[in-house]
């Protein structure tokens, strides 16, 4: 039993040369709602990916991707409003990985700053990996709530990492918006 903090994205797995996200913790607050949620039966309109919008319009949920030059996840020492390794992962050994990827300045010690990408991007840890299969085994997210979850961590971390301001967030949501 899981719920977590921390995912990453393999969303550019067909480039290599992008990086995707590496844990991203989730604020506490999310997380607990997240755990209020485990166990809740979805209702078949939960898997519709469009919602309703004002005046009998139909919009579109945003669509999830990693975008280049973010790298906001690889930052693995979030600060107090998120979850520690310890309260991420049930296995002790997950915990133990994720904190000897931490660097001293609270990044990952893979992270190639220059690039904003990830030095061992095949090989990286599972948790690293922004997948509906992860954010099952780590949230307890259903996987027909994945995008929507996944969108949210991303959020979240850039605002932790860059600021709600940032260009990076601006790139983000124009991403997941411009494609959904
Ligand atoms: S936080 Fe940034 S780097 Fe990480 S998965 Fe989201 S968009 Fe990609
Ligand atoms: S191994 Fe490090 S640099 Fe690579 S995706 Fe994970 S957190 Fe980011």
């Amino acid at each position: 039993m899981t719920y977590t903090v921390v995912v990453s994205p393999p969303c550019y797995a067909s480039n290599p040369t992008i990086h995707s996200e590496a844990n991203r913790p989730r604020q506490r607050q999310n997380l607990k709602t997240q755990k209020n949620n485990r166990g809740q039966k979805s209702g078949g309109a939960s898997t519709t990916t469009t919602t309703t919008s004002g005046f009998g319009g139909k919009k579109k949920d945003p669509l999830w991707q990693c975008v280049q030059g973010c790298g906001a996840c690889c930052k693995l020492q979030k600060g107090p409003s998120f979850p520690s390794p310890e309260e991420i992962f049930d296995d002790p050994s997950d915990s133990q990985s994720y904190k000897s990827l931490i660097g001293a300045d609270g990044w990952c010690i893979h992270y190639e700053k220059s690039t904003r990408t990830c030095s061992i991007y095949a090989d990286r840890p599972y948790f690293c990996r922004v997948e509906p299969d992860v954010f099952q085994t780590l949230y307890g997210i259903d996987k027909r709530k994945f995008n929507k979850e996944a969108c949210s961590c991303c959020i979240d971390t850039i605002k932790s990492v860059y600021g709600s301001q940032s260009e990076e967030l601006d790139n983000f949501n124009h991403a997941i918006w411009s494609t959904s």
